[in-house]
């Protein structure tokens, strides 16, 4: 058993059949001691990364949490823009469909933040379709830095992201790997 999913057998809430709800240690309070973990297992398979990138706001504990087992690296958020005003000069941009809410939003990055040839790991708390994870590869393939990854705290193996970003050349980490969910329970 992949040592996140103890705790969502634990914790976790159905919703809706696709959704997980994890309220009490990921989207909502966050438990630092299971973060530190979730740390330490993205940095131990990941080597010579520059900086992690991830999406506001769930992804940032866990960006922190590897990024402090990787000798303190830089962790930078995308920002989901709220303005129709972004200065396409001085930002990489790109379109996000957000899978809980159903709607696509631009989310960027200042160009500063993101150098060509940098190493970047990216950091989710989720991995279901792909589409969060996708964008941000965008982003640092707009900067010509490379992706060297992507770590996602939970991931849907049915909503089909893990195959995309394989097919894409990606190398995916989960710490916890959800098969189905099958009469309102979890099979991992
Ligand atoms: P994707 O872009 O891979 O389809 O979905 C990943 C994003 O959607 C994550 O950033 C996460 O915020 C959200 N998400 C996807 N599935 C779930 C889920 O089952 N539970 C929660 N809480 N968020 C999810």
């Amino acid at each position: 058993m992949k040592f996140a999913e103890n705790k969502i057998v634990k914790e976790g809430r159905l919703i809706n059949n696709d959704i997980l709800k994890v309220d009490s240690f990921l989207n909502h309070q966050i438990d630092i001691k299971f973060a530190k973990k979730v740390g330490k297992f993205f940095a131990s398979h990941f080597k010579n990364i520059d900086k992690i990138l991830t999406i506001e706001t769930s992804g940032i504990a866990f960006a922190i949490t590897t990024a402090s087992e990787m000798n303190d690296i830089p962790v930078v958020f995308a920002k989901k823009s709220k303005s129709k005003i972004v200065d396409v000069n001085s930002s990489y941009i790109t379109v996000i469909k957000s899978f809980t809410r159903g709607i696509s939003s631009e989310v960027i990055v200042d160009k500063k933040y993101l150098k060509k040839n940098e190493r970047i790991l990216i950091v989710d708390d989720f991995l279901a379709e792909g589409n969060a994870a996708i964008g941000l590869i965008d982003l640092c393939k707009q900067a010509q830095a490379v992706p060297a990854g992507v770590a996602c705290v939970v991931e849907k193996t049915f909503q089909g992201g893990r195959k995309k970003l394989e097919n894409m050349g990606i190398k995916v980490i989960a710490g916890a790997a959800i098969k189905e969910f099958k009469d309102g329970k979890v099979i991992f």
